[in-house]
């Protein structure tokens, strides 16, 4: 099959023949029919992942068909449409028994602990517990970036972050996470602020829902600005991006007893970052994480898909072959993007 292929951290990846990869007794090989560009990948490809080893096949938004099942495998056959969350659970862990999944004990991730989805096909372990079936009427671009960012965003918003009707949320950070948390928060209700330094990231942002946006180039201190924007500061605040500044920023805008979710990934090999501690306990803030989304808290959000409350097909920007994604996949660094890239292994 064709993959694309590093070989050594931040230098140019290539597409190249390598071997097909066969399913685990427990797993799958699926057939990639489209799998999303993410920040998370360029991070993979500059060494900031430990678990990655060399040499690698990136990616972990993927959509497709299973190609073949392991022997095991008895709730999934050839021809079903699929996805996958990008945390894949192991399904008999305490954290997996307690439907956790998101943070099980032994996950594997396809593009991290090994080969993702840069190819045409794509190994997946423990089927039973991480497969999620793809309706026919999405396509497996917009199921693509179900996997990590869509449904990242709807656990952060959602059961994380608590939104609730008439909250004000501050999304900092408007890529493809940032873009997903504000039209989820907005179909929850609640008003939504934007902020990012690129006015063109906020035109999408106030097309899929914000009521308000920062343009945090333009302004001295883009916390101020969400607080005076919104009578003393969000109910909740997600930093999308993963950067000291927009996560101390989205501390920084909340108001008494807000809620912060780290979202987006940071940025120094060992994920540490100042975070304004003062500020959380005079307000006496929460601070959360979220990872992903298990498999089985998938259905709802598939119902507000199918329904149409939700629009993820709105931000796929942009679909480019596997010839492309070696020089798109170093562009994640200096320029996310707006909206989604997906890459379509067959094309
Ligand atoms: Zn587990
Ligand atoms: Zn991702």
């Amino acid at each position: 099959m064709r993959a694309v292929v590093f070989e050594r951290y931040g230098e140019p990846a290539e597409v190249r023949e390598v071997a097909d990869p066969t399913p685990a007794e427990h797993g799958v090989v699926v057939r990639v029919e489209a799998t999303g560009l993410c920040r998370s990948d360029w991070h993979g490809w500059m060494g900031h992942d430990p678990d990655i080893t060399l040499p690698h096949v990136p990616g972990h938004e993927l959509a497709g068909v299973i190609e073949a099942v392991g022997a095991r495998v008895t709730g999934h056959r050839p021809g079903d449409r699929v996805t996958v969350p990008f945390v894949c659970a192991c399904g008999s862990c305490p954290a997996c028994a307690a439907g956790d999944q998101q943070v099980c004990e032994r996950q594997t991730q396809p593009g991290f602990t090994h080969w993702g989805s840069f190819a045409q096909y794509v190994a997946l372990d423990h089927a039973e517990v991480n497969l999620v079936p793809v309706p026919p009427e999405l396509s497996f671009a917009t199921a693509a970036s179900l996997g990590c960012r869509f449904a990242t965003a709807f656990r952060a918003v959602v059961a994380q972050g608590r939104a609730a009707p008439g909250e004000w949320v501050a999304v900092h950070g408007c890529g493809g996470v940032g873009l997903s948390a504000v039209m989820i928060a907005a179909a929850s209700g609640a008003r939504v602020v934007a902020v990012d330094v690129s006015p063109a990231a906020l035109d999408l942002a106030r097309k899929f829902g914000a009521a308000e946006c920062v343009d945090a180039s333009a302004v001295a201190d883009p916390a101020q600005a969400v607080r005076e924007l919104t009578g003393g500061g969000a109910h909740l605040s997600l930093d999308a991006l993963g950067s000291p500044g927009t996560c101390a920023a989205s501390v920084d805008g909340l108001r008494r007893r807000g809620r912060h979710v780290q979202v987006g990934l940071l940025p120094s090999p060992d994920g540490t970052t100042p975070v304004p501690m003062t500020r959380v306990i005079a307000l006496e803030l929460e601070l959360l994480g979220s990872h992903g989304m298990a498999a089985h808290a998938y259905p709802p959000l598939l119902e507000l898909v199918r329904a149409g409350v939700l629009r993820p097909d709105l931000l796929v920007t942009s679909t480019i072959a596997l010839d492309a994604a070696p020089s798109a996949l170093a562009a994640m660094g200096s320029a996310p993007g707006q909206g989604v890239t997906v890459i379509e292994p067959w094309a």
